[in-house]
């Protein structure tokens, strides 16, 4: 079975709002519910990927339509509560996982090695790091923890930026770039080699952050704008310019990012998401496409179903003609190279 080194998922969300000490072990166990547990990620062939850390917003998750109402700030203190109890339950998994079949990875070797003794590797990402103080508090012994990847926004304002709220039809150009919080994160980051995310950046939040970056650009969890007009996807020069950083677009299986209307039609066929990729493929280059499911974070199409489905997706590309060697980038080789390229071993 192709191994799928996946770019972003929400299930550490997931197993925090259960607020239950079995979260852990139900989780190993496969407790069967929304799109990842343990048997669920080998029956898929998830062989790792980042787990991100995720504070909500209180007023969350109110829909008008297409659009969600802004998202409200979260403060520093909940945000680092939430995000270490987050914490709690990956290395939780870590642990109680039987013969070392869960790791936390904090680099690339560590990653191959998981995968080739069939382990599990995760990688510890903070998505929107209200946790961090703006003068970088916090930051530092996040790194000690195992952090090596984090967006500096989540789709509301912070001290680092205006991440872009989710419009559709809008470009992701909506506000503000990154504050001067934000700009010494980014050297920060660059200096502790910490990957940075820029999907949940608006335009400017972006373009800031690739002029300051010395590190390939990556998108974990983002598709293409021409495509499907979600504040939330990339515009072709965002596309390219993460291309010629050498960088790394993972594709996003949520329905409202790859539908051209934006709605939540779950018949969705294999070959709408084959036309991102390929998209992808034309405008950064076969090394800088990868996957990004948001399993547990976004609707996904019915015929992948939760994480166990991955080969019918694989199955979709080997039919539309990618071929194994292209297939093994899109699938885990694009993510290794890009993750050993910014963490520098
Ligand atoms: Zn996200």
């Amino acid at each position: 079975m192709v191994q799928v080194f996946d770019g972003h998922n929400d299930v550490l969300l997931r197993l925090w709002l259960k607020n239950s000490t079995k979260a852990v072990s139900h989780f190993i166990e496969g407790d069967g519910e929304g799109h990842m547990d343990l048997p669920r990620m080998h029956d898929g062939g998830m062989c790792g990927g980042l787990f991100a850390a995720y504070t909500p917003s209180d007023d969350g998750l109110v829909h008008e339509g297409l659009n969600p109402l802004p998202y409200g700030e979260v403060d520093r203190a909940s945000a680092w509560k939430t995000t270490a109890e987050m914490a709690d339950i990956l290395f939780g998994i870590e642990r109680e996982t039987p013969n070392n079949g869960f790791k936390v990875c904090t680099s690339a070797a560590e990653i191959r090695s998981c995968i080739a003794r069939g382990a599990i590797a995760a990688v510890f990402h903070i998505e929107g790091v209200e946790c961090i103080g703006p003068k970088l508090e916090g930051l530092h012994p996040l790194y000690a923890m195992g952090l090596r990847s984090l967006g500096p926004v989540w789709s509301r304002p912070n001290v680092f930026g205006h991440g872009v709220p989710f419009r559709f039809p809008s470009p992701p150009d909506t506000g503000d770039g990154l504050t001067s919080a934000g700009k010494d994160l980014v050297r920060e980051c660059n200096a502790l080699k910490i990957m940075l995310d820029v999907s949940h950046l608006n335009s400017k939040g972006f373009w800031d952050l690739a002029r300051l970056s010395d590190a390939p650009l990556v998108a974990s969890h983002s598709n293409v704008h021409a495509l499907s007009r979600s504040s939330r996807n990339l515009t072709d020069d965002q596309i390219r310019a993460i291309g010629e950083s050498g960088g790394l677009i993972g594709l996003n299986y949520a329905l409202d990012f790859l539908q051209d209307d934006g709605a939540l039609h779950p018949a969705l066929p294999p070959a709408e998401m084959l036309r991102h990729v390929d998209h992808l493929l034309r405008l950064a280059g076969e090394d800088c496409v990868g996957l990004g499911s948001d399993f547990d974070g976004a609707a996904i199409p019915e015929f992948i179903h939760d994480v166990s489905g991955l080969p019918a997706f694989v199955e979709a590309m080997d039919k539309a003609g990618y071929g194994a060697a292209l297939i093994q980038k899109i699938t885990s080789e694009n993510w290794l190279r890009v993750l050993e390229k910014t963490w520098g071993r």
